[in-house]
């Protein structure tokens, strides 16, 4: 059985997506995906010998050898032109190493309808990179799963004019404001007001105290 965030990530993939999964690990997304007859076809990427092994054994052991193809390679490198992938999942890491990923693989991406990302942190960093690579972001849900809390977005190629609020604290997330919303930033707010109290007891650094105060506004102001 899927966790909760995995299942979430699978619900934006398109019925009959072609996917890549980049960073599969065991493998559990695309097994999952095509055992309920959603995709067709799933390629599972892994940088990394341990997960990668762990995905093939998988795989094999459910029987899907000749429906999902488990590759050793890094980001994008996983697919070629010939297989057709329409959605790119990326779960489970840094918003800046999603974007990395991206980043290194852009040329490939022209061909891609979907991009699902569920970054575990910096999701300012991804909006960012989405928004200066022609995507835009078309939905996104936060969750919360065993105390930890996850952001996950669903992109389309298009134009986007994100301001700093809704790069800050997502577009949809922030007209939304869920409850776990309120949550993640709440917390976010106490982390910067320890700052501040530490910052104030112990260093001179007035340069800095103004900015951490105005993190604490701007989270206050959309809170
Ligand atoms: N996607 C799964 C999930 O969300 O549960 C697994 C997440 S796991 C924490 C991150 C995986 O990404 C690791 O197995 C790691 O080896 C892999 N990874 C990190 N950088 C990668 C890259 N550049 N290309 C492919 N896989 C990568």
């Amino acid at each position: 059985k899927l966790s909760n965030r995995l299942k979430i990530v699978g619900d934006f993939v398109p019925q009959n997506s072609r996917l890549l999964d980049v960073g599969s690990d065991h493998a559990y997304l695309p097994i999952n995906l095509l055992k309920n007859g959603k995709i067709s076809y799933a390629i599972a990427g892994e940088v990394v010998d341990g997960p990668y092994q762990s995905a093939a054994a998988n795989v094999k052991s459910q029987g899907l050898s000749d429906k999902i193809d488990v590759r050793l390679a890094n980001g994008l490198e996983a697919f070629t032109e010939e297989d057709n992938i329409d959605t790119i999942t990326i779960a489970g890491m840094g918003g800046s190493l999603i974007s990395q990923i991206l980043d290194a693989g852009k040329e490939k991406l022209h061909s891609i309808d979907n991009l699902v990302l569920q970054p575990n942190n910096s999701e300012r960093n991804l909006r960012i990179w989405l928004q200066e690579n022609g995507f835009s972001i078309v939905d996104e849900v936060i969750l919360e799963e065993n105390g930890k809390i996850y952001e996950v977005i669903f992109s389309k190629h298009g134009e986007s004019n994100l301001n700093e609020t809704q790069i800050e604290f997502g577009p949809f997330l922030n007209q939304e404001k869920s409850q776990v919303f309120k949550k993640k930033w709440m917390r976010e707010l106490e982390k910067q007001n320890k700052i501040l109290k530490n910052l104030r007891e112990n260093s001179q650094d007035s340069h800095r105290v103004k900015e951490i105060e105005a993190n604490i506004q701007f989270i206050e102001e959309n809170l």
